[in-house]
């Protein structure tokens, strides 16, 4: 018999997940369909992002800087630890269990909202029908609407083709058994730079190879290049303008073949990571079937609230048009529940957070300086320093900066920049103060509590504004 939904959700990454929720919440009568298997072949919830993306990423990250810590800060703070190593298997199984805690919490909140799982793998039948295919039975699903957020796969590139385990994509940087004593990376990208931050402070030699000469180009200009430096300290080697053209096991090493300016260049390493973007899975999906469209580069075509040309159709996340970002597929899942439940709610595609998260970190929102400029928009900024305050001091980590830029005639922010400890969390305030419509002033008006590293969002403002109070020689 077949199955009757109000709703059918296809992927539960962040998006499709977050949406059979949202929908559930709406008392619509949802069912969700994910393909996604653990190693055992289980169903396992959360797409990329919580199986082999955002999660596991950061449960390294987090416990490699651990380790950066005990080795090289314990012995300024006074702590003397002698023999300090590395179990990357503890290490592992922690991000493991981190991940399979995520993934079961998702379940428990399908059956606390009334969410059907469907585990298998869903194809478009026609505008209302969803064909389910597991194991060993296919099935159909009737749906009033159907959200399609199947999400996406590293791309990966002919001179580099993937091999068992010596040229790997992310997943398999996520999951290496040892420290590779050298690690390749092609591509200067947000995975390059997270990935290749863990290995490096667990021992790797890192070197990464980027096909632009810019470094980080949708980031701020002179964060990217603060941030450079920072990395190159820290010893990853990172290359720009290299071309690789090659890749190939050889004596169980890869040797990879670039053009740089100084011509063809090879290296070595003992792993190989492909990092150079994802690709939209929509594919084999039957978007045909719908007469979907997709752009040139796969995306499904949407409006602004993610209604495909077919009205009762919907797509979110990682196949849509945006940055590949978990949180942007949330907020899609959201606005499309309520949007087919009669709400009217908009997502503010100006106001998405970016983060990176190494050491330090790097997060923004809003408009790039280079951005403005190029705009001929006329705007103020304020930089305030994290050597400049106290807490940052404090604790012995005073890299990097808050900058502000506001309209130089409304005097509304249009971008905050960050680079520095903790500016993952930090960033929110400007998303906040952005999303509230605020000034640069409402920003200097605001208290903020002594010592914090929030303070530096307020003397960037008011350096924006002229008078900064820890920044010498900056009074109006
Ligand atoms: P996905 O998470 O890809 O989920 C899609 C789901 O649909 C999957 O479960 C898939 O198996 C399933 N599916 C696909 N096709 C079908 C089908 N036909 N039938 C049934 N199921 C199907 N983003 C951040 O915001 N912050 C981060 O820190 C971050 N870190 C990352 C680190 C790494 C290493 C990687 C690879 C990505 C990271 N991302 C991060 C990006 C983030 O993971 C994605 O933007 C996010 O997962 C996209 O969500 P989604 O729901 O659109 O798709
Ligand atoms: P990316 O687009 O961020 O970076 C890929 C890099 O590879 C680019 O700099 C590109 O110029 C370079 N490149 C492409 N082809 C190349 C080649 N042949 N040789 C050398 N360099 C080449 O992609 P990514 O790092 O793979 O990440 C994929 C997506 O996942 C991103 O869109 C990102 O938003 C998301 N992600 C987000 C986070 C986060 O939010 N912290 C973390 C990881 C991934």
């Amino acid at each position: 018999m077949t199955e009757q939904y109000d709703v059918v959700v296809i992927g539960a990454g962040p998006a499709g997940y977050v949406a059979a929720i949202r929908c559930a919440q709406l008392g619509l009568n949802t069912a969700c369909v994910d393909d996604w298997c653990d190693a055992s072949g289980k169903s396992s919830l959360g797409g990329t992002c919580l199986n082999v993306g955002c999660i596991p990423s950061k449960a390294l990250l987090e416990s490699s800087a651990w380790y950066e810590k005990a080795q090289h800060d314990f012995a300024r703070h006074g702590i003397i630890a002698k023999t300090i190593k590395v179990d990357v298997a503890t290490m592992q199984a922690r991000k493991d269990q981190v991940v399979s805690d995520l993934t079961q919490g998702i379940k428990a909140l399908f059956a606390a909202n009334k969410v059907t799982l469907k585990h298998g793998r869903g194809k478009l039948l026609g505008p209302n029908q969803v064909e389910v295919t597991s194991k060993n039975k296919t099935s159909e699903l009737k749906a009033k609407h159907i959200i399609i957020a199947t999400g996406s796969s590293p791309v990966n590139i002919p001179v580099a083709p993937l091999t068992e385990d010596k040229i790997v994509d992310s997943s398999g940087a996520l999951a290496f058994d040892a420290v590779p004593k050298t690690l390749g990376i092609i591509g200067a990208g947000v995975i390059g730079l997270e990935l290749g931050s863990v290995w490096r402070r667990l021992g790797s030699q890192v070197t990464v190879l980027e096909a632009m000469d810019q470094f980080l180009p949708m980031a701020d200009e002179q964060i990217a290049s603060d941030a450079l430096k920072h990395y190159g300290k820290q010893g990853m080697d990172i290359q720009l303008g290299a071309k690789v053209d090659g890749a190939v096991v050889k004596n169980n090493k890869v040797e990879v073949s670039y053009q740089d300016s100084k011509g063809q260049q090879t290296i070595k390493f003992d792993k190989l990571v492909v990092a150079v973007g994802r690709k939209p899975n929509t594919q084999d999906i039957g978007a045909e079937v719908l007469g979907l469209k997709l752009d040139e580069r796969g995306f499904i075509q949407v409006d602004d609230h993610c209604q495909t040309g077919i009205p009762n159709v919907y797509a979110i996340g990682d196949i849509v048009r945006g940055p590949m970002l978990a949180h942007k597929g949330s907020e899609e899942g959201v606005m499309v529940a309520e949007r087919i439940t009669g709400h009217k709610p908009q997502v503010n595609y100006d106001n998405i957070p970016s983060v990176i998260y190494t050491e330090p970190e790097i997060a923004w929102v809003g408009k790039t300086e280079q951005e403005l400029k190029q705009a001929g928009i006329k705007y103020k900024t304020g930089v305030f320093p994290f050597a400049a305050s106290g807490r940052a001091r404090a604790a012995g980590d005073t890299n990097g900066m808050i900058k502000v830029l506001s309209d130089a005639t409304s005097d509304r922010l249009l971008g905050v920049h960050m680079l520095g400890a903790h500016v993952s969390e930090l960033i929110a305030q400007g998303v906040i103060a952005r999303e509230m419509m605020a000034s640069n002033e409402d920003l200097a008006l605001t208290m903020f509590a002594h010592p914090s590293l929030s303070e530096a969002l307020h003397e960037a403002a008011l350096a924006a504004a002229g008078h900064a109070i820890h920044i010498a020689g900056r009074k109006k």
